[in-house]
This record gives C-alpha cells, structure tokens and sequence, in this order.
C-alpha cells in the first residue's frame, strides 16, 4: 500500500473532523467531473484543490476534504479525513456516520479518464483495507448511490464494487480436490467387507465421481465406499488405460489415477 499521511502532502497533521469510533464500511466515490490522466507528481496538488474547493463551499460547511481518502490513478492512497473521522461526502449526517468515504480521482464517463485503471483499483482496495485495520470500518463496501441520489461512483466503478471490490487478478482458479493414493488404496482394500459405514477415505468420492463421469460408475454408487462396484468401475478405467490382467485389478495405481485426475480435474498425491 503506498499511503500518504495528510502531514506528507501539506495537510494539518489531524483532520478536525468528528471523531468516529467505528462505521458499518465504506462507501466508495468518484469526482465525477471532468479529469484527465496526469503524472503522479501532479497527483496531491489535485488533492489538495479538492480540499480547498471544499473549504470555499459555504453551503456544505465543510471543516476538511470531505473524503477519509482519495486514491489516484496510480493506486497511491492520499490520507483525507483519515480513519476515526466521521465522513463528510456520503450525503446524509446519517450516511456519514454511517460509513466512510473513498474517492477515487476518476471523471465521469466521457469526461477523459473514465475508466479505473487496476492500480487505482487495488489503491482503493488499500484504502478500505487500511481502514478496516486502523478504523474499526465493518465489511460493507457501497458506491454513494447507494441510499443516496446520486450517479457516484459512476457505473464502471460501481460495478466493481458491487462485485466487492475484488483486487484485479486475483480470482485464483477453484481449488482442485486432492486425492491420496496410499489412502484411496488403502480404503480399496478395506472398504469392500464393511460393505456400509463408515467410510474410510473421503476422497473416494471424487474418485467415483470420476469414474461416474466416465461412465463407469452409475451416480448411485458414488458413495464414498470404495467397494466391489467401484473395484469394477476402476477395473475398467485400468483396461481403458492400456492395462491387463493382474495390472487391471481395480486396486488404483499412480498412472492410472493421475490420468483420472488430469481428465476429471483432481491431483493425486502419494
Ligand atoms: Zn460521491
Ligand atoms: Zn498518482
């Protein structure tokens, strides 16, 4: 997280705003004014033109920059209002004890950097991040419409927050079971006498529904029991695999397994 404290950029070192215990989250902004791309040494004059277009609005009354941060389009996070202060964009003295606020230095649509960059996105991600951390901010992320009439955050943005905010990149692709061979074939030898309960291994499972989707196990035989069915259904998985006699004997091995596993979707280990 690349944060700069108000005393880093020419601000009073503490925000004379309300103090605030805690909030329910965080509600996320942007300028929606006209705003180009600029270099990041330009970044905090904008901020601090924002603070001081806020204290010259005498209808607002505004004691401080009304945001708790704003975040550049380089994902460097500027300390506004800062955490434990009570907020003073969200619309409502309601909505600004409610959650704090995070702007992000985005124009509205057509009106020249429109689109968040992921740099931004993570940067607004640090801020909520940091003011969970040093705010006591509860879990929810909400754009200024939200209970408010207002088109802010704009809809890219909003759109993002209401998929939660994500960090760009990274969605981890589904963890993919994982199967013990020793223990698959010690529950291959076990398993057929008990013929009931309890299983022995749970990822027999996912070796049967495997074989289910290779066709060779019916769907009512995935029961965790590595029995004689699933003996025959591996049998026959071995012999598709190349195997014969005493090598197709339905007791799995590492070759075969790992072949299930890379069709089917699962990883074997010893
Ligand atoms: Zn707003
Ligand atoms: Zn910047």
């Amino acid at each position: 997280m690349d944060l700069v404290r108000r005393s880093q950029y020419g601000l009073p070192a503490s925000s004379p705003a309300a103090h605030i215990a805690s909030t329910g989250g965080v509600k996320v902004h942007y300028l929606g004014s006209e705003y180009s791309s600029r270099r990041h040494d330009l970044c905090d004059d904008y901020v601090r033109a924002i603070r001081a277009s806020h204290l010259a609005n005498t209808v607002e009354d505004y004691v401080d920059i009304a945001y708790n941060a704003v975040v550049c389009e380089h994902g460097t996070v500027y300390e506004g209002r800062g955490p434990n202060r009570r907020s003073g964009a969200n619309g409502t003295a309601a909505l600004n004890t409610k959650d704090y606020s995070v702007c992000a230095l985005l124009a509205k649509a057509g009106g020249g950097l429109d689109t968040p960059p992921d740099a931004q996105l993570h940067g607004i991600r640090d801020a909520i991040d940091w003011l969970r951390a040093e705010g006591e901010a509860g879990d929810y992320i909400g754009g200024h419409r939200d209970g408010h009439a207002t088109t802010c955050p704009g809809d890219k943005l909003y759109d993002w927050v209401r998929r939660g905010a994500p960090r760009p990149g990274a969605t981890p692709p589904p963890a993919r079971p994982v199967v013990d061979l020793s223990r698959l074939i010690s529950a291959a030898h076990v398993d057929p006498p008990k013929g009931g309960t309890p299983v022995s291994y749970g990822g027999v499972r996912t070796v049967e529904a495997a074989l289910n989707a290779e066709g060779l196990l019916a769907g009512g035989l995935v029961d965790g029991h590595f029995g004689t069915s699933t003996i025959t259904a591996y049998r026959a998985w071995q012999k598709r695999c190349g195997y014969s006699g005493a090598d197709a004997d339905g007791i799995p091995g590492k070759t075969s397994l790992t072949r299930l596993g890379q069709a089917r979707g699962f990883t074997v280990i010893d």
